[in-house]
Parts: structure tokens; sequence; C-alpha cells
């Protein structure tokens, strides 16, 4: 079952391993097939370190709006990569407002 030791071993990698490794991490719709690639500094900007099975379902998909069909794969960026390969870059954080409410006798 190689889908499964796939997953034992992205339990034992951290965002930070990734990074520090020069990693890329490719996160997958695997309902509509679209892909996309981080940085793991960038999402260390806005997560904290975890593992990466645990990140893969922070992400919900664009495009279809689903959760529970991401997939993520390690990628390790060779020299063919460099000037072709798409990835996400951080732009910014931005930070959302919510009221939040509670119900209380008068
Ligand atoms: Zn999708």
């Amino acid at each position: 079952m190689p889908e499964m030791n796939y997953m034992r071993k992205l339990s034992r990698w951290t965002l930070t391993d990734a990074a520090d490794a020069g990693q890329l991490l490719a996160i997958t719709c695997q309902y509509c097939n679209t892909t996309h690639c981080y940085k793991p500094r960038d999402l260390l900007q806005f997560r904290d370190n975890m593992s990466l099975d645990r990140l893969v379902s922070k992400f919900r998909c664009e495009r279809c709006n689903r959760r529970d069909y991401m997939h993520l794969r390690v990628h390790h960026p060779n020299g063919a990569d460099f000037g072709k390969l798409v990835i996400r870059r951080l732009v910014n954080v931005k930070t959302v407002e919510v009221p939040v409410w509670e119900d209380a006798t008068l």
C-alpha cells in the first residue's frame, strides 16, 4: 500500500522540515484535478509548524470549494522546474473580523 506508507511519512515530516530541505508542497484537489504548489516558508507565516498529513486538511479547493478530496505531495524542485514551474507565492495575509454573538437575558 504505497499511499498508506506515504501518508505515514507525511505524519513525521513538518512544514519546517520541508522548508529546510528546500521542498515545495503540491496540493491537489482530486475531485477537479487542480494543483497548486506552495513554498513551506510562505505557509509558516500564518500557520503553526505542523506535520504535513495534518496540514492538508486545512486546505479547501478554490475551484470546487471541497476539502475532502485534497491531497498533498512533497516535490523536490529540479533544474527543469526553474523558470517553468508555477508556484503560489504569499502576497499578503488578510485578517477578517467576524462578529461573535451570545444569547443573554435582558
Ligand atoms: Zn476541486
